[in-house]
């Protein structure tokens, strides 16, 4: 019997069991939870994507995928935010701790606070390979588990740097999700952040082309696999944006200007809301306590919110 059929089996007869004994009162005010089976995340983290480039663009000319594909599924949020170093390992860091990271940009300090990757393995008793961080960019090892003494490198994720563009990412990500049936993933393409540091704005446009074309590829992959389909969400999201022009303009990053602060987040599944615009500040700490919950963990030392905003509500069937 596959895991998924148990977990089916055991839901049925929790929920036949509760329905014999326990009838639910007319007058509760306690919404049911929507129980996903076996439920699993994939964060598209496209690293150093500026708002205005993308979906803030009016023409959305370099994201034709992501607009016109992806959009119509999922729920986007137009007022996301890094409010913290607009930089790469402390981006990675807040978004998978829930805590704003200051640390060191070179890989050299870890957070202090549990990672999502963390908090899955130490509470689901996973092994390594079910949560994986991805990338081009070695440094980003350092996010792969925190210093946190309850947590740490014995729950760490899997990691693999070993890409030199964002195809092979896109290809290794494709290769583990194949091979290991992660739960929790975090792939991180590299390539818009490196060509904007390079200066050639085109070639910086291009690479945005590539990753939308890439989002929607892994989007498509997960609709194509019978482990993920139905039971996956996918969250695009950044690590920073850069620089808008009144600070410098694209090549770098790094202070609190818009353009830095202000990066895309946008979310496809199961009990995603399909076409539907979020217009509430949320930021990067929110992903990490929306993320544990879609996944069924806690994240106690997160300070983010659940952004509730993006799921389909729940019906109860009560009148209140
Ligand atoms: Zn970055
Ligand atoms: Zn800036």
């Amino acid at each position: 019997m596959t895991r998924s059929l148990r977990h089916l089996l055991l839901i049925s007869a929790a929920f036949t069991l509760s329905c014999e004994s326990q009838p639910i009162p007319p007058s509760s005010q306690t919404a049911p939870t929507v129980v996903t089976p076996e439920p699993r995340v994939v964060i598209f983290l496209i690293d150093g994507i500026r708002w205005q480039d993308s979906f803030g663009d009016p023409t959305h000319a370099h994201i034709p995928g992501m607009w016109n594909d992806l959009r119509p599924q999922g729920a986007l949020c137009s007022n996301f935010r890094n409010l913290g170093w607009t930089l790469t390992n402390p981006g990675h860091g807040s978004i998978l701790s829930g805590v704003w990271q200051f640390i060191a940009n070179d890989g050299s300090q870890r957070p202090a606070n549990p990672t999502l990757f963390e908090y899955y393995r130490k509470q689901k008793s996973a092994p390594a390979a079910d949560v994986l961080l991805v990338s081009e960019k070695p440094k980003i090892d350092a996010v792969a588990y925190s210093t946190d003494p309850a947590h740490g490198a014995a729950y760490g994720a899997a990691v693999d740097f070993t890409n030199a563009s964002d195809f092979d990412t896109y290809d290794a990500l494709i290769a583990r999700l194949q091979s290991d049936r992660p739960h929790f993933v975090m792939a991180s393409f590299s390539e818009v952040d490196l060509h904007g540091h390079a200066g050639v704005y085109s070639a910086y446009l291009r690479a945005i082309e590539v990753v939308d074309s890439l989002a929607v590829l892994t989007w498509n992959y997960l609709q194509s696999d019978p482990q993920y389909v139905g039971r996956t969400t996918m969250i695009i999201t950044a690590d920073h944006g850069r620089h808008d022009d009144a600070h410098g303009g694209f090549q770098n990053h790094g202070d609190t200007c818009d353009g830095c602060q202000h990066i895309p987040c946008m979310a496809l599944g199961p009990n995603i809301r399909a076409g539907y615009a979020v217009t509430t500040l949320y930021t990067q700490r929110d992903l990490c306590t929306t993320v544990g919950s879609i996944l069924g963990v806690a994240t106690p030392q997160s300070q983010g919110v659940r952004m509730g905003e993006i799921f389909v509500p729940i019906q109860t069937g009560v009148e209140n």
